[in-house]
């Protein structure tokens, strides 16, 4: 729990990424992303990966497990490395997941003079042929085109050093297990292998104890309760996606009209970013992180306490055994690293029998991390809808109100009678009460709502049939999917079928493979003799149906449009 000093205790300081072994080209790439310090996950994996261990780690995405296997692989590359092929082989579910990993990549290693390549499918190959002939350092592949690849003879595995097996489970459940295998066998025997999965199925376990050596086990998602009680206050999140999440902040601060509120983000830049996006909303935002001065941070301090501003915009490590009286409301910007760290946080409200509030901003994928931190924590998060526009109408009628009923208890209004009589030989009471109510409202809450727009509200990622026990699926959210055919999907029709030999996993790695779709957003999937049928969000009905017309099922084109159910 945090202590209620100003300064940190030097003891219980955990250690900083310089304390991990990294090397100073790094350490100055971390620094100029605004990185305090290393999530939980880094701080465990590191080490061993540095020290060329192999490791299986279970941790979802929103731990920073990205850094955690990337930062040891770059650091581990040879300066004076000879020749073309790939060191290293990171192997992902998804196109998504292949950029967001190697720009995470480039961004680590760019002084390092890391070439990294993602390959998937959808792209064309030829521009992948000729990065991959002009040398590459590390690849971030989906298993489909690394396969082919290999099989070309244009990616060539004689020389890696390290493979990355990242979200398991879910190259597992879209049905690369096989390709996998594959790609393994041509890789050295003498490497280092990484495999990180959400979820530890009886699967995973198999494949780490055939592909991995004594392999070090990190469980981010502890079940024992973390130390110290967490402490009672309301907790609820929002899903939203991250485009929307400032004016979901906004909106949320706004109904909420917290007395003073801390919003914690993950980085010093983040920190920034957010503060000055929340002052042209018309808050009183300050910033707090580690690269202030003590001077600088005592008169932000300062601000919040006198009621100056009303927002602290803060990283974990500047937060750190900070006190604030008037503190109603801890905002997560991001879902925490960990559930300790989300713990920590919210403990700045609820002290002494007052009432505090924990609200979470999340995106949908990382809803899955919410629900380690309720089990964890032994404590209920509900999931909120974020309030419509005619919420904040209702709700910002609801303050003048009570404003108006404080001033009526407070009984030092005779000034104002002598209006209140002239304006009633003229008009009717209630009228005058009116006018007044309006003048009264629009005084104390400057700014119309009319320029505020709706925040779109997402729901879960609906689940694929044999997942339904996956953990995070049963969030409590009044949008839970089902499994019959959801609201807001479609489905594609696609002229090939049992004949031609399809099977689910063609399908969803064709879609996977040829759009930015996760497997997990493709609903059911029905294979008839000579057609198949897929359930696929509307929104992204017209991208499936272009990717699958550009690409092969089984070697073959097929016919892909909407289903317009003729063929029943
Ligand atoms: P991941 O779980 O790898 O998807 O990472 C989640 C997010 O956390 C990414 O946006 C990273 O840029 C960010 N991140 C990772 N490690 C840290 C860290 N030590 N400090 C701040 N942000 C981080």
């Amino acid at each position: 729990m945090s202590s209620t000093s100003e300064l940190p205790d030097p003891s219980t300081e955990p250690p900083a990424f310089m304390d991990l072994g990294l090397r100073p080209e790094l350490l100055a790439a971390l620094a100029a992303l605004g990185y305090e310090e290393p999530t939980p996950i880094q701080r465990e994996a590191i080490p061993p990966l540095l020290a060329g261990r192999d490791l299986l780690g279970q941790a979802a995405t929103g731990t920073g497990k990205t850094a955690a296997f990337a930062l040891p692989l770059l650091q581990r590359m040879p300066d004076d490395r000879a020749g073309d092929d790939p060191l290293a082989l990171v192997l992902v579910p998804t196109r998504e997941l292949a950029v967001q990993v190697s720009e995470a990549f480039h961004r680590y290693g760019k002084d390092l003079g890391a070439r990294v390549l993602p390959i998937y499918g959808g792209q064309p190959i030829g521009r992948q042929l000729r990065a991959l002939d002009s040398g590459v350092d590390v690849v971030v592949a989906t298993p489909g085109r690394a396969l082919d690849h290999i099989a070309r003879g244009t990616l060539r595995l004689g020389n890696l050093a390290t493979v990355v097996l990242d979200e398991a489970d879910e190259m597992l459940d879209m049905g690369f297990a096989e390709d996998i295998e594959a790609i393994l066998e041509h890789a050295p025997e003498q490497r280092q292998t990484v495999l990180f999965s959400a979820t530890m199925p009886a699967r995973i376990d198999g494949m780490a104890r055939a592909h991995l050596t004594e392999p070090v086990r990190i469980l981010i998602a502890r079940e024992q309760p973390v130390a110290g009680e967490a402490p009672r206050v309301r907790q609820s999140a929002y899903l939203v996606a991250r485009a929307h999440k400032p004016a979901a902040l906004g909106r949320v601060l706004d109904v909420e009209s917290p007395t003073a509120a801390i919003v914690f983000c993950r980085s010093r830049e983040e920190v920034d970013r957010l503060t000055e996006t929340m002052n042209g909303r018309g808050y009183r935002a300050e910033a707090l992180h580690g690269g202030m001065s003590q001077e600088q941070r005592d008169r932000v301090m300062g601000r919040l306490r006198a009621g100056t501003a009303d927002l602290l915009v803060a990283t974990d490590v500047a937060a750190r055994g900070l006190d604030v009286e008037q503190l109603s409301h801890v905002v997560n910007f991001d879902v925490p690293s960990a559930p300790e760290s989300y713990v920590h946080r919210i403990g700045r409200v609820g002290r002494a029998g007052r009432e505090g509030v924990a609200i979470t901003l999340a995106e949908p994928r990382e809803h899955r991390m919410l629900k380690t931190i309720e089990r964890v924590t032994g404590q209920r998060i509900t999931i909120d809808k974020i309030p419509t526009v005619a919420d904040l109408r209702t709700r910002r009628l609801e303050l003048t109100q009570a404003a108006l009923r404080e001033s009526l208890l407070e009984d030092d209004l005779d000034p104002f009678r002598v209006i209140v009589e002239t304006l009633s030989d003229e008009f009717d009471l209630m009228e005058v009460a009116l006018a007044a109510v309006k003048l009264a409202h629009e005084a104390t809450l400057p700014g119309s709502d009319e320029a505020e727009e709706e925040i779109p509200q997402v729901a879960i990622r609906p689940a694929r049939s044999g997942r339904d026990s996956r953990p995070g699926q049963d969030l409590r959210t009044d949008r839970r999917p089902s499994r019959a055919r959801t609201s807001g999907t479609t489905q594609v029709f696609i002229g090939l079928g049992r004949r031609a030999g399809v099977r689910p996993q063609d399908l969803v790695g064709a879609i996977t493979g040829e759009t930015g779709i996760r497997g997990r957003d493709i609903g059911s999937i029905e294979i008839a003799d000579r057609f198949s049928l897929v359930e696929v969000p509307v929104a992204v009905a017209d991208e499936v149906i272009a990717g699958l017309r550009g690409s092969t099922i089984k070697g073959r084109k097929a016919t892909v449009r909407r289903d317009r159910d003729e063929h029943r």
